[in-house]
């Protein structure tokens, strides 16, 4: 959410889409490549089954951007693209499962916080619940060679100008930045008072929303996805909102969660978006929203990434 205040539209987040993905030029040479070897001899099918296979196991590492992703498969057609792996709606990341109260042997430190409190108690709960979210995801991502550096993280009161070139205010919530790889949050939104004091997993939502930008932009997801269409914008955000349904899940113990916070959880998600004209906004609205939270939450059960997968929804799913 980068940055969710209501009924002011919010600023959309910063997700910083400067280069194409490296893996984009090669497609053609790909492609010829793949059609003349198919032409050449059937042995070329072999061939391309290991090359295929070694693309998926080289993602690149989330550190160095210069290294390209694995080449364009089968993209031509799709809104999206598809980079074996590394695209937007086909991605590793969506091969993640992670268990309810998964958080209990990842981050046994995480604990029970509400804002509301003192500056220094909400800046607490967001470090504690973004460490919580590294520790989570790390292993998980580490799978496909995906690392997570720890992103910085600055809390300010008033204004501050973030490292993409923009100011976040004190209307704002919450502020991912790619360009600086910083998590802003702002305080005045978790203080007595502020527009998110009243739901108890506040905190964990929205650390878990902006720790899902992180992951989007890591994973490669967001690279390629052009800023200045809407409908792109919010399958950023509903996705980002997601995955707070699955940190939600998986601290589901340690957060203290209970079913009625879930549910003013919806109630926030009313009064966040209510106004958002549907399929018109860098936003979802309160349904599409809630529907995509809950995908993640996934009812306590075993939630999964690939639920999160607003890429591959129909436009009718992300409006
Ligand atoms: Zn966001």
């Amino acid at each position: 959410m980068a940055n969710q205040q209501p009924p002011v539209p919010p600023t959309p987040p910063q997700r910083v889409v400067q280069q194409p993905p490296p893996g984009r030029p090669r497609r053609t040479i790909l492609i010829v490549s793949v059609v003349a070897v198919v032409a050449v001899a059937l042995v070329a099918v072999g061939a391309i089954l290991v090359v295929r296979s070694r693309s998926a196991s080289s993602t690149p590492s989330a550190t160095d951007s210069s290294i390209p992703p694995a080449g364009p498969t089968t993209s031509v057609g799709s809104p999206f693209p598809s980079y074996n792996g590394n695209g937007a709606d086909d991605n590793v990341f969506y091969n993640i499962s992670v268990d309810h109260d998964a958080t209990k042997s990842a981050c046994p430190k995480l604990g029970v916080y509400r804002p509301g409190g003192s500056d220094e108690a909400i800046k607490a709960g967001i470090t504690a619940t973004l460490a919580c979210l590294r520790a989570l995801n790390t292993p998980l991502l580490a799978e496909y060679e995906i690392e997570l550096p720890e992103p910085k993280l600055v809390f300010y009161s008033d204004s501050v100008n973030t490292g993409c070139g923009d100011t976040a205010t004190a209307a704002n919530i919450g502020e991912y930045c790619s360009k600086d790889q910083t998590i802003y949050f702002s305080l005045a939104a978790f203080r007595a008072g502020g527009k998110v004091s009243k739901n108890p997993l506040s905190i964990y939502v929205f650390a878990a929303h902006e720790f899902g930008h992180y992951l989007q932009y890591m994973t490669n997801i967001s690279r390629g996805v052009a800023e200045d269409a809407t409908a792109e914008s919010r399958r950023v955000e509903l996705q980002a909102t997601c995955t707070a349904g699955v940190f939600v899940n998986a601290s589901w113990t340690q957060s203290g969660a209970t079913a009625a916070m879930i549910t003013q959880t919806h109630q926030m998600f009313d009064v966040l978006y209510g106004d958002n004209a549907p399929g018109q906004g860098d936003y979802g609205t309160p349904e599409t929203t809630t529907t995509w939270f809950d995908a993640g939450y996934a009812d306590g059960g075993t939630s999964s990434y690939a639920d999160c997968n607003t890429f591959a929804a129909p436009l009718g799913e992300v409006r």
